[in-house]
């Protein structure tokens, strides 16, 4: 129920009672009213049901004492086409020019603080149903990015995260509007910020669309923000980024986004972590990789050959005897972090290298390995495998 539907209906005729109507005789008119226009009996008159909801919303107001007190009194200030301008809005439009009033109350010299202004003035008119007395509103959430170095996000770091936030425009004192003048009461919402619309009997709100859910219209934009009312600043935080996190992920820092207005909670801060490639290490999970290059000799006879590690003394592993080309060996614990602090492996996957060059010595040595393996054929399989398909 906006001021501007106190202003422009007249509960006492929809349900056709005089104004000084007692209680008994206003649930009356109104049970009869119902029972002719209730939808049920009523089925598919558009009519009807408008009827209907008018009905019910003239009870609602003028059966609540407090509420019929609220209407009375907005009607007896504003009613009657007193404040009707020349000229102006017709039937059915809005009487007057909430900016003005607006103006006045706040008065050359006295900023009535912003969006708030406009409240605390119905609120004194209208008490609780045309105050829109704003409630504490929680901070928005914020997200920023961080991007890490891997070691970094393997072992947790602390690391500084630049915010850009908005708050009031200290120019105009968050109204938006140039200096000297005042932002004006949107008319389409009546400065509540809130359109409503009916679809099937039910009613919706939404925000406004002219003033974008902010209830004021500035006519001449302040220098500073361009009417918007906010200013972007600038922070930086400490943020300490917990060990085994991943490229891509969002950590949600409780409390550290934007601040809350009229004393409701701080919002979020999401942090979208990016992590820079490491040359040598890979991550998959809690574990990392990293690609070992063997000889032939090597994984044909096994060995034990000596990997790095991240950040921490080489590992020597056992390569068993006959390893082929790409098989993967573990080795436990010299992963990532975990969130309960113990660590993921470490994965090397074995990579048979192919030498260009050989020196004259290992060229004669491998020149004797191909004649004593002459008679093997390691395309046999293959040649067979495809004539029999
Ligand atoms: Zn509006
Ligand atoms: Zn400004």
């Amino acid at each position: 129920m906006s001021t501007k539907d106190y202003l422009e209906k007249d509960f006492y005729k929809v349900l056709g009672v005089p104004k000084d109507a007692g209680t008994a005789e206003i649930k009356k008119a109104y049970r009869k009213l119902a029972r002719e226009y209730h939808p049920d009996a009523n089925k598919g008159d558009a009519k009807a049901e408008e009827r209907f909801k008018e009905i019910s919303e003239a009870y609602d107001v003028l059966a609540d004492e407090k509420r019929r007190k609220e209407y009375d009194e907005a009607r007896t200030l504003f009613g009657n086409g007193g404040f009707r301008a020349p000229g102006g809005a017709g039937a059915g439009g809005f009487p007057f020019d909430l900016g003005d009033l607006f103006g006045q109350a706040g008065g050359p010299g006295q900023p009535p603080g912003g969006a708030g202004g406009i409240g605390d003035l119905f609120g004194g008119l209208f008490g609780r149903a045309g105050a829109r007395q704003a409630p504490p509103r929680r901070g928005q959430d914020v997200e920023s990015e961080v991007t890490l170095n891997f070691s970094d996000a393997v072992d947790g770091a602390t690391v500084p995260i630049r915010l850009t936030s908005s708050e009031p425009c200290h120019h105009c004192n968050g109204t938006g509007a140039a200096a000297g003048t005042m932002p004006r009461a949107c008319p389409t919402c009546s400065g509540t910020g809130q359109t409503s619309r009916n679809q099937g009997g039910f009613a919706f709100s939404e925000p406004c669309r002219d003033c974008k859910g902010r209830g004021l219209i500035v006519d001449d934009p302040c220098i500073v923000c361009h009417g918007s009312g906010r200013a972007r600043s600038a922070r930086t935080m400490q943020v300490r980024v917990p060990a085994g996190v991943q490229d891509g992920q969002r950590i949600r820092l409780k409390g550290k986004g934007a601040p809350g207005e009229r004393g409701g909670p701080a919002g979020d801060l999401y942090v979208v972590v990016h992590v820079r490639p490491h040359p040598v290490f890979g991550r998959k999970g809690d574990n990392l990789t990293v690609t070992a290059p063997v000889t032939f000799p090597e994984a044909v006879l096994g060995a034990e050959i000596t990997v790095p590690t991240l950040g921490g003394t080489p590992v020597t592993l056992k390569l068993p005897a006959g390893t082929k080309n790409g098989a993967t060996l573990r080795v436990r614990g010299r992963g990532a972090a975990r969130k309960d602090g113990s660590r993921g492996d470490l994965l090397v996957t074995v990579e048979v290298t192919v030498p260009k060059d050989l020196d004259p010595k290992a060229l004669e040595a491998l020149e004797a390995y191909r004649a004593a393996t002459a008679s093997v054929d390691p395309r046999a399989k293959l040649m067979e495998a495809a004539k029999g398909a």
